[in-house]
Order: structure tokens, then sequence, then C-alpha cells
């Protein structure tokens, strides 16, 4: 047994997919080397990183990330910083550019303060028959909620949010989670039933982009571990569910002065949105086809953006509106609580390139001097057609129509992003999405196997 009563520590790293991956060293090794390379591993392995002939990568505990598994007492993790085959830090790794891009918002002379909620689905079992797409839609989900099959969902959908308990049955899970989250140095904000069945939310602890990123790879990590002793299996992809509510992960953003002691979107003469965080509305919009690839990376987070269920169809912002891609949510007239809400990003993005792009995409309209326009406050998804024809950008429709904005806008990125990166990405997207489009879908056997 190691010093302490601890036996193993797992190095961790993010990959361009935004997976958490993991690496186990004995305690003692880690408490000696801690300073140093803590561990190393093959590039070559982790899609998008490194050809075979550089494949030699080395991992940095970034030690205030270190905590003990509040499910094994014997087991520690540790967050780490890549560093490459010459030993620099390595320019693909997604907490690299969450940091890159604090200093580069800090060197225009404003500190960013992001916030985020996480919405999740959590079944009692999830089965694949990807042989069979016949039979169901090739996969079938099940809620302890109310024990329902796919045929009889749209009975029940969109009717759940804040639900009580016992209807609520999912809250001693979420409880769970969060009470380890809180024992991993994390924290909550509020938590509830959302609208679809099965839905959660946990809105996190506001901060600053890495740490925010660290808390929602750090909140997946904790709900897959601890929900599975309740028989529970978190799900975090956009829409497992036809014709029902689909799980967001709303950014909300605010720029600051330097001490962070000014919320620079507030106008404290008007008590309105400041000019600045208009301009920052005007980049958000005028790049969201492009960041929509980084945001909402994966072929099933189009089948969310689609009007009414409360995700972003239109690029529009407004007050207190679901329907638009950004809400200014009200304040109830606490002044360091103004902000914007991005409302495009799911949680299957990579948060620290999503989040890290999405400010980079403010500043640029604050550079360019973007102005986003009047506020739209009616319900978008009834806008009339003709009214949106021409005027209005919508979100892409699908993850390829999303990458081939992210190939022809990028610059905007380029501050942080290297084009390497980039191209890496888009690779890894574009070759989910051929899959996808490859493969029969089960509604189409449906459709058309008598045609
Ligand atoms: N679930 C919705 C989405 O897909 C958001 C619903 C809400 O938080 N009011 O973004
Ligand atoms: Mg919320
Ligand atoms: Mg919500
Ligand atoms: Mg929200």
């Amino acid at each position: 047994m190691g010093i302490a009563g601890i036996d193993f520590v797992d190095l961790q790293y993010i990959d361009l997919n935004g997976f958490l991956r993991s690496v186990t060293v004995p305690y003692k090794s880690y408490v000696e080397k801690v300073k140093g390379f803590v561990g190393a591993f093959d590039g070559s392995s982790v899609e998008g990183f490194q050809p075979i002939n550089k494949s030699d990568m080395f991992l940095k505990a970034d030690e205030k990330t270190y905590s003990v598994l509040p499910w094994n007492e014997k087991k520690a993790r540790v967050l780490t910083e890549i560093y490459d085959f010459y030993g620099k830090r390595y320019q693909k790794d997604p907490r690299y550019i969450a940091s890159l891009v604090t200093n580069y918002i800090k060197e225009q002379g404003f500190s960013p303060l992001v916030g985020t909620e996480i919405e999740f689905f959590l079944f009692s079992s999830v089965s694949i028959d990807i042989e069979n797409p016949i039979r169901g839609l090739g996969y079938s989900l099940s809620s302890i909620e109310q024990p329902w099959d796919i045929d009889t969902l749209t009975l029940r959908t969109k009717k759940a949010y804040h639900h009580a308990e016992p209807n609520d049955k999912l809250a001693k899970t979420r409880e769970d989670i969060i009470n380890s989250f809180e024992k991993m140095g994390y924290g909550f904000e509020a938590s509830h039933h959302e609208v679809a069945v099965s839905q959660n939310e946990v809105s996190v602890k506001a901060g600053d982009p890495l740490f925010v990123a660290d808390e929602v790879i750090t909140f997946k990590y904790v709900a897959r571990n601890v929900a599975i002793q309740n028989n529970l299996i978190p799900v975090f992809m956009p829409k497992p569910l036809f014709g029902d509510n689909g799980s967001g992960l709303h950014f909300h953003l605010s720029l600051w002065d330097l001490d962070m002691k000014k919320n620079l979107f507030l106008d404290e003469t008007s008590n309105e949105l400041s000019q600045l965080a208009r301009y920052f509305i005007g980049g958000i919009l005028h790049h969201g086809r492009s960041l929509a690839a980084l945001v909402a990376p994966t072929t099933n987070s189009y089948h969310r953006l689609v009007p009414g269920y409360e995700a972003p169809v239109y690029l529009v912002w407004g007050h207190s509106n679901r329907s638009a891609a950004i809400r200014i949510p009200a304040t109830a007239g606490k002044k360091n609580l103004t902000r914007i809400e991005f409302r495009s990003p799911d949680p299957t993005c990579n948060p620290y390139l999503a989040i890290s792009a999405t400010l980079l995409a403010g500043l640029d309209g604050i550079k360019k001097k973007i102005d986003p326009g009047d506020p739209y406050e009616l319900d978008v998804y009834e806008m009339p057609k003709e009214k949106l024809k021409g005027n209005i950008a919508t979100l892409p429709k699908s993850l390829d129509e999303a990458l081939e904005e992210l190939e022809s806008d990028n610059e905007y990125l380029q501050p942080v992003f290297s084009m390497e990166l980039l191209n890496s990405y888009i690779e890894i997207k574009r070759n989910e999405s051929d899959m996808i489009r490859m493969m029969p879908n089960p509604y189409e056997i449906y459709m058309y196997l008598n045609l």
C-alpha cells in the first residue's frame, strides 16, 4: 500500500473528441515525479494526435486537480498537461487551448467568466442492437421513472420539468453524483429534473475557461462512476429520444476587468447590456455556423437543433427567449449576474475547445465591432417562413454542413488554435459524419422497406 493509504494515481488527459483518457501509476512514483513528467504515452494511439514516428508524449500533473476518488479511497486522480516529443507543451492539448485563451483575453484587457448547465439523461438500461435495426430503433432505452417504450413515449414527453420527489426518481442519484463531485473540489448551483423523461440538469460553479471545462469533464466522469452504483446509466448524447427535449450544455459568458471587480457586460448608466456585450454577441452570431462544428460536434447534435424543443435553430438573440441562440437571462437587479447565455452547445462537445472557440468568436465581434442588431423577442419557432428567408441565419442542419463552415471560417480561432489542431479535428469529425452517412438508418427501414 502507498503512503496515506493511497495505492494508485490515475493520470488523466483529454483528447480532441473530449474523451477523458487515463493511465494508472503507483502513488509512490507519482509523488516522486510530481514536479516533472509523471507519465508517458503513445500519442499515435490517440486519434488526431501524433504520427507513429513521433508518438512519444509526456504527462505533467496539474496538482490543483489532484483528488482522492470518493468512490475508491485507495485511488486518486489528477488532470495533466500534455508535452510533446520535444518536451514542449503540446499544442493539440485541449487543456492548453483553454489556458491560452484566457491569456489571450487578458492581453486585450479583459477577464472571462464562464458558467455552464449540464443536461443529461439517466436511463436504467441502454441496449444497442446495431445488427438488427428493424427491431425498435436499433437501440432501446428505459427509464425507472415511468416504464415506457418507444411507442408510447409521445404520450408523456415534455412534462417533467422540476418534478418533485417521489415523481422525480432520479434525485437521489443526482445527489450522489453531486456529493462526489463536491468532494473532488467542484461545486454546483442547482440541480433538478429537466423537461424530458429521465432528463436531469446540474448547473455548476462559474470560473475561468480551464476550470469550467475541467468541471464538465469531471462531472461526466463522476456521473459515470456514481450512477452505475445506483444501476443507472448517464447519457450525454444530445438527442437520445425522438419527440422529447434533448440535452444542451448552455454557456453563460461575461467579460470583466482584469481584477474581476467590474462586469463589463453591464452599462452602469443605462443598466442595460453594454456595447461591448452587444459586439460580443455580434461575434458569436456571426461565427455561429462554424462554431457549431465545435459546440455541437456530433451527428446526433443536429437532431437536437430543431424547432420545438427549447434548442436554438436561428442565429438571433433575445431577452428571456429560449428559442434564440443567445438569451440574455433576467438578473432581477443583480448587476454582477449580467451575462449572455449561448444555447447551441451540447454535452458531447469538447468543453475546452468549445468554450475557447465561443470566447474567440465574441472577441472577434468586439474587434470588428459587429453589432448584432435588435433582439428578437418573439418565439422564433413561430416566425413566418417568408420573414426568415434571407434575413436570418440558421444553424447548420448537419455535422457535415457545420464542418464545411469551420473549414472556411476559422480565422477568428487562429490566435489560439493552430491549423494543425483544426485540420485534425475536422478530419476526425468528417470520418464520424461519413460513417453515419454511409449507414442505413433504422427509420429508413421503417419508411422504405416496403416501398
Ligand atoms: N434542453 C434544452 C436544450 O436542448 C434546454 C431546456 C432548458 O434549459 N430550458 O438546450
Ligand atoms: Mg438551468
Ligand atoms: Mg435546462
Ligand atoms: Mg440555460
